[in-house]
This record gives C-alpha cells, sequence and structure tokens, in this order.
C-alpha cells in the first residue's frame, strides 16, 4: 500500500463487536482478565494485552501502530504533548553530568527545558551553530548524551545538514534525535538521513485542524534500549500518555494528512512568491524560495515541498503590531498548521518573557512576524496580508 491508502487503511485487531469500520475510542482506564496467570504475564509484559491506560490502550496503540507502519519505525509512543514527547525522549538518555548538544534555535518551551527544568537535574545543554559541522564536532564529547535538532526552526527558518550530523553522533554512539514537526513523515525518510529518533507535535499537521494536543516519539531502533527505557520505565513514572479520544482524533487527522499539507505547502509556496512583491515587506522567509540559503539542501532532504510556515520581516516591532491588529482574516493565534491561517509576532509572545540578549542570542528578530498558512484560497490570504502592510 502507498501511503494515503495505508493511512486509512492500517486494520485494527478484529473481531470488533460490532464491525465497526473504523477505531473504536476504548475510554476505558482499566482491563479485566480471565485468570491470575494471564494478569501476571500482561502486567510483565510476557503477553501483548492492555492492563492500565496510563501505559497502554487499545486505541492509542492502534494510532502509534499506523505511524509506525507509516515510518518504519521499531516503535511509536502517542504522548499527551509535543513537549511531553520532547521531555520523554531527552530523559530517555539523559543522567545527571551528562550533556545535551543543540542549537539556541529551539522552540521556546525546548529552549527552557534544556536550559532550564534539565539543567536542574544536572543536564547541561550545549548550544551551538548546528549548520556549523566542525562546532558540533567540537562540543560532543564522552558525556554527550545526543545530538538535537529541530529540522527547520522556527522562527529562524534555518536547516541543519542531517547527515553530516547523524555521522558526528554516530562516531561517538550516541542518538541524533530530531524534532520533526514542520514536515509531515509522509514526505520524506528521517531515517534515511540518519536520524535515530524522531520528534513529532502531532498538535500541529496531524491533530486535523487544532482539535487537540499530542506528540510523538517515532524510534527507529538504533539506539540500543531506548524503545524499551521509554515504554517501560517512562511511560509508566512520568505518566504523560495520550489519552484515547486524542487518539481518536489525531487518527481521523492522519487519514486526510496528505490532502491537507500538500494544499497548506501549495498555498505556503504560492504566497511566499507573491509576498516578495510588496515593498513594504522588507524579507520573506521560507525555505521553499529558490533563493532561501537554505533552498537546495531543504530539498535534498525534505523533497520538494517545505512545509507551511513562512516568516516576513517589517520595518520594525511598531510596524509588525499594526500589521497584526490590521488583519481580517488571518487570525492573530499561536500554534502551526491549522486548517486557518495564524499570525504571531513571535518575540513579544512565544519568546516574550526571554531577556533582550537571550532573543539576541536566539536570533529571535524584533521585526519578525510568523505566518502559519491554512487550506483558504491563496489569493484571500494574499489581499489580506496586501491591505494590513499597505494599510
Ligand atoms: C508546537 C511545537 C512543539 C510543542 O508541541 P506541543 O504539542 O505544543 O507541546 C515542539 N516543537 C515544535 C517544532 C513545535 O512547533
Amino acid at each position: 500500500m502507498r501511503k494515503s491508502t495505508q493511512a486509512i487503511h492500517t486494520a485494527y485487531q478484529q473481531p470488533d463487536a460490532y464491525r465497526s469500520l473504523s477505531m473504536p475510542v476504548y475510554h476505558a482506564a482499566a482491563y479485566e482478565f480471565e485468570d491470575a496467570t494471564v494478569m501476571a504475564d500482561a502486567f510483565c509484559g510476557r503477553i501483548d494485552r492492555p492492563d492500565y491506560s496510563r501505559v497502554t490502550n487499545p486505541t492509542v496503540t492502534y494510532f502509534e501502530k499506523k505511524v509506525a507502519e507509516l515510518t518504519g519505525a521499531a516503535t511509536v509512543t502517542a504522548l499527551n504533548s509535543g513537549m511531553a514527547a520532547i521531555s520523554n525522549a531527552l530523559m530517555a538518555v539523559a543522567a545527571a553530568g551528562r550533556n545535551v548538544v543543540t542549537s539556541r534555535h529551539l522552540f521556546g518551551n525546548t529552549y527552557a527545558l534544556l536550559a532550564k527544568t534539565l539543567q536542574r537535574f544536572g543536564v547541561e545543554a550545549r548550544f551551538c551553530d548546528l549548520t556549523q559541522v566542525d562546532e558540533v564536532r567540537a562540543a560532543v564529547d564522552e558525556g554527550t548524551c545526543c545530538i538535537f535538532l529541530e529540522i527547520i526552526t522556527n522562527p529562524q527558518m534555518e536547516v541543519a545538514d542531517l547527515s553530516a550530523l547523524a555521522e558526528v553522533a554516530h562516531a561517538h554512539g550516541i542518538p541524533l534525535i530530531a524534532d520533526t514537526t514542520v514536515i509531515p513523515f509522509t514526505c520524506f525518510s528521517a531515517r534515511e538521513l540518519g536520524v535515530d529518533v524522531e520528534i513529532v507535535s502531532s498538535t500541529k499537521y496531524l491533530s486535523g485542524g487544532a482539535t487537540s494536543i499530542g506528540g510523538l516519539i517515532i524510534d527507529y531502533g538504533t539506539c540500543p534500549d531506548f524503545g524499551h527505557t521509554v515504554k517501560s520505565e517512562l511511560l509508566f513514572n512520568l505518566g504523560a500518555y495520550m489519552t484515547p479520544h486524542v487518539a481518536y482524533m489525531q487518527n481521523l487527522g492522519l487519514e486526510t494528512l496528505e490532502v491537507r499539507y500538500a494544499k497548506q505547502a501549495e498555498n505556503a509556496l504560492a504566497l511566499a512568491q507573491r509576498l516578495c512583491t510588496l515593498p513594504e515587506i522588507r524579507r520573506v522567509n521560507y525555505v521553499g524560495l529558490p533563493d532561501n540559503p537554505y533552498h537546495a539542501l531543504a530539498v535534498k532532504q525534505f523533497g520538494p515541498t517545505a512545509g507551511a510556515m513562512l516568516t516576513i520581516d517589517l520595518a520594525d516591532r511598531d510596524a509588525c503590531f499594526r500589521f497584526i491588529n490590521r488583519l481580517q482574516l488571518i487570525h492573530r493565534a499561536t500554534n502551526l498548521f491549522d486548517n486557518r491561517s495564524l499570525a504571531i509576532h513571535p518575540a513579544s509572545t512565544i519568546f516574550g518573557l526571554f531577556t533582550d540578549a537571550q532573543r539576541r542570542a536566539m536570533d529571535v528578530l524584533d521585526t519578525t512576524v510568523r505566518l502559519s498558512v491554512g487550506l483558504e484560497d491563496v489569493e484571500d490570504l494574499f489581499e489580506d496580508i496586501r491591505q494590513a502592510v499597505q494599510g
């Protein structure tokens, strides 16, 4: 089966009492056993039977299975947010006295998790420029537990060479962990680029129009004990497993992912091209534009589409605020890859509580507005942006 077929036709366990066409939502906390031996076997993982929904639930398992079949992963774990996926993955590899080599160009909460929360537990974050492989090689030492990155950073829109970073990681016997939220895993193979563990905020494209919060750890089985630690230790002890109703909605979202993404990526490219014609916009930053410095690398790694997120730079912060206030169609909201288009000024919101110095170090500019492009007609989106910058 090709991916769009598989996204719909992955089978779930039969027989179902009512021959339900879609996977039922098992809104149950616990499951009954016929005898004590089966119960012991289920609890000790000797047989595959759900026991308690903090660690396993048939609806969530079905969603995980579908993602595993689409990606070729060894194990997939669904969690209750993208941040839960990131924190669980990092806690599977990190320990006091060890370090994570990463970039300052990170999603705000991921940066704070590394710079603040994990630091309290004795894990050091080593920030470097991941586009400079020599700098990364120099930062990695015997205490490094992983290299962590985002495939297209937000809002800087930087792309690092995954194969080159995988080579550095694997030479030290450590995994390359990549947050791939911005390009769906149905479009490219992170594993073929050397990524050992892929993290996705399924809140974004997968949820099918911002229906719910979720995250995925997609483990390719190349890092010894990683999948086992997540499933047999962290799910039990941290308790951040996805809930069945969310798995149901995100599974529905996954069924329409390819068609929605194709339209959103096409809209983003068409909009980026047209925004370049507006003199009020100083810069349009989208890796799908041929003159973008990361264009060739992005095409090589992720294929012909470049996602549905772009940024524009205006004269200053006031111009950004005036622009956002004048928008009539595009919504003033955080989040990415909703069905509707969204605009936000990252410096004053997502990064609003960071100091000026921190924002400077992260290259988060006062002049930048981030746009998440939805499924609307691109003419309407262009008209809204044109009237808002020129008004
Ligand atoms: C949204 C996002 C996250 C966090 O995901 P939540 O589901 O909001 O917890 C992490 N990384 C990236 C790149 C994101 O866009």
